[in-house]
């Protein structure tokens, strides 16, 4: 979708160093890291916020979690685990509008969130 941030960077109007991307989806760290492992997976598709979501879209996002687990894994997370957080609209601390799952790790993270 024009003018929005994650569209551009997933056509590559933004240049940005992924650390994963296939047909559907990519990964990519995150600019203003809040653990010492900070990255977010987003769909390639333009979908603004969970509240949008199809059920059509279930295996894209069952595709969008399994990956992020598997970078999880890769990126070191896999024995003391890491946070897996949608933001979703405003009281859900949503700042950009199309879906990407958080994946913050390499910290002991506080529950419940300020
Ligand atoms: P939200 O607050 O919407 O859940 O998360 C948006 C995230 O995107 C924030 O953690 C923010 O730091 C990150 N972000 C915003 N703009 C950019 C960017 O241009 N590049 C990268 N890598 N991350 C970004
Ligand atoms: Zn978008």
């Amino acid at each position: 979708m024009k003018d929005c941030l994650f569209c551009k960077i997933t056509s590559g109007e933004i240049p940005i160093e992924k650390i994963y991307e296939d047909e559907q989806i990519c990964a990519f760290f995150d600019i203003n890291p809040q653990a010492a492992t900070h990255f977010l997976v987003i769909p390639k598709k333009h979908i603004a916020n969970l509240m949008e979501l199809r059920e059509t879209d279930a295996s894209l996002m069952g595709h969008i979690v399994y990956q992020a687990t598997e970078l999880a894994k890769k990126l070191g997370l896999e024995e003391n685990g890491a946070r897996f957080v949608f933001n979703c609209k405003e009281d859900g601390g949503q700042t950009v509008p199309h879906i990407h799952l958080h994946v913050l790790g390499g910290r002991k993270l506080n529950w419940p969130p300020g």
